[in-house]
C-alpha cells in the first residue's frame, strides 16, 4: 500500500501535514479495507455490491470531514460508556453483515444478567439501540425536520435486527454480552450531533418488524449478485450526490468522460435515452414552476408576519438593512485635499451608448472566455 502524502507551502521538510497520518490511519482501519459488508456501507446497493464481491477500489478521496467525524464519534461513545455505562461499539454479526453498534443502553432484566461492572448506571426502560451521527450546520435544518434518511433507517435497523435474531457476536472482548444470546431491542434511537456548534437532537422510535425485514431484505438482493452493475445506482452521480462524490468506486461505477463533460453523458446511448432525458427535463421544469408559485403566494401571505414558530416551522426574517457602497464624490474630495491624483478610467458604458447613439459599432475583442451554455426545451413540430 502506497502511503498518502500532503504537502503545503511553507513548511519545512519533517514538519508534515497531520492529516497523512490521518489519511494513512484512515485507510488501514478495518471499516475502509473490509470486504465483508458492514451495516454503514448500506448507502447505496451498487456500492454495497462492490465490497461484497471485493472489487478493488478506482478512487481514492480526501474525506476530512468524515475522518473528523470519526474521531468526534469515537470521543463522544467512549465517554458515554465511562460515564453511562453503555455498551459501545460492540460488534453483530449475522445474515451476512458485519457492523459495530454505536450504543446499545440495556434494560434492567437484561442488565442484571451481566457482570456487575458491565451494567449501565441507569438502565433503560426497554432496550435501546443508539446511533450517533455527527453533522455540519450546512445539514443540520434537514436533520431537524426529517430526521434519519433512509440509508441510515436502513443501517440501524440491521444492527437491531441481527441483536434481535443472534445477539453480540461471540469475540474477544464481548463474551459475556455473547452470552445474553438474542436481545429484546425494543426502541431505536438516533443522536444527532452538530460539528459546527456541538447542538444535539435526538430521534426515537419502537423498533418496527416491517422496517427490519425490508432492510435484511435489502442485503439479500446485494449478497445474490455476482457483477455489482446488476444492481442501480441509488444515486445521481458525481456532482449531483455527495455521496458519490466520495465513493471508492465512482470511477467504475460511472466510468470517464471528457475533461470538464459530466460522466452522466455516458448514461446517453441512442434518442431514445434522449428523449427519455428532455422528458424528465420538462417533468422537472414543470414541478419547479408549480413548487415556485406555491412558495410565492405563502410569501406574498407571511409578508407581515411576526419573527416566531408556527406549528412546525420557525419564521425569522433576514435583510432589510440600508444598502451602502462608495460614495465617489467624497472619496474625489478626500483625494483632493489630500493632493493625491485622482485616478482617471475611461467611462465604458458611457462610450458604448454613445457609439450606439451615433450609429457606430462598438469595437469589440475577444475575451478568450466563454458565454455559459444555456438548454432550451420546446415542443417537437409535427
Ligand atoms: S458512485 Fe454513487 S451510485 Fe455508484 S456505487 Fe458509488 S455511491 Fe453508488
Amino acid at each position: 500500500m502506497t502511503a498518502l502524502t500532503a504537502t503545503r507551502d511553507g513548511v519545512a521538510p519533517g514538519a508534515p501535514s497531520i492529516w497523512t497520518a490521518a489519511h494513512n490511519a484512515d485507510r488501514r482501519r478495518p471499516r475502509s479495507r473490509q470486504t465483508e459488508l458492514g451495516a454503514s456501507d448500506t448507502v447505496c446497493s451498487r456500492r454495497a455490491a462492490y465490497i461484497v464481491t471485493g472489487a478493488a477500489r478506482t478512487d481514492v478521496h480526501e474525506g476530512r470531514a468524515a475522518i473528523l467525524g470519526t474521531y468526534l464519534h469515537a470521543g463522544m461513545l467512549e465517554d458515554a460508556r465511562k460515564e453511562f455505562g453503555w455498551q459501545v461499539e460492540r460488534t453483530v454479526v449475522g445474515d451476512g453483515v458485519r457492523g459495530h453498534v454505536d450504543a446499545v443502553q440495556l434494560d434492567q432484566a437484561t442488565a442484571a444478567r451481566l457482570p456487575k461492572a458491565m451494567r449501565p448506571l441507569v438502565p433503560a426502560d426497554v432496550v435501546t439501540v443508539e446511533d450517533v451521527k455527527t453533522k455540519s450546520l450546512r445539514k443540520w435544518d434537514y436533520v431537524l425536520r426529517y430526521g434519519a434518511t433512509k440509508a441510515e433507517l436502513r443501517q440501524v435497523y440491521l444492527y437491531a435486527a441481527i441483536l434481535r435474531k443472534h445477539g453480540f457476536a461471540d469475540l474477544r472482548g464481548q463474551k459475556a454480552l455473547a452470552r445474553l444470546g438474542p436481545i429484546d431491542v425494543q426502541r431505536i434511537r438516533f443522536r444527532f450531533v452538530c460539528r459546527d456548534n456541538g447542538a444535539e437532537h435526538v430521534q426515537e422510535f419502537a423498533f418496527d418488524e416491517l422496517e427490519a425485514s425490508a432492510a435484511l431484505f435489502w442485503v439479500d438482493r446485494v449478497l445474490e449478485v455476482e457483477d455489482p452493475e446488476e444492481l442501480p445506482r441509488d444515486h445521481d452521480g458525481p456532482g449531483l450526490a455527495a455521496v458519490c462524490d466520495y465513493c471508492p468506486w465512482l470511477t467504475a461505477c460511472w466510468g470517464q468522460a471528457g475533461p470538464g463533460i459530466p460522466v452522466q453523458t455516458l448514461l446517453v446511448k441512442d434518442d431514445d435515452d434522449r428523449a427519455q432525458a428532455l422528458a424528465d427535463y420538462v417533468r422537472g421544469h414543470e414541478q419547479e414552476t408549480a413548487g415556485k408559485a406555491v412558495k410565492k403566494l405563502a410569501r406574498a401571505k407571511i409578508d407581515q408576519t411576526k419573527a416566531g414558530t408556527y406549528g412546525p416551522n420557525s419564521l425569522s426574517w433576514s435583510g432589510g438593512n440600508p444598502v451602502k457602497r462608495p460614495d465617489e464624490q467624497a472619496m474625489v474630495d478626500l483625494y483632493e485635499d489630500a493632493g493625491v491624483l485622482v485616478p482617471m478610467a475611461p467611462d465604458v458604458n458611457a462610450m458604448v451608448a454613445f457609439l450606439k447613439g451615433e450609429g457606430i459599432a462598438v469595437p469589440m475583442r475577444d475575451t478568450g472566455a466563454k458565454t455559459a451554455r444555456s438548454i432550451n426545451v420546446s415542443p417537437a413540430r409535427t
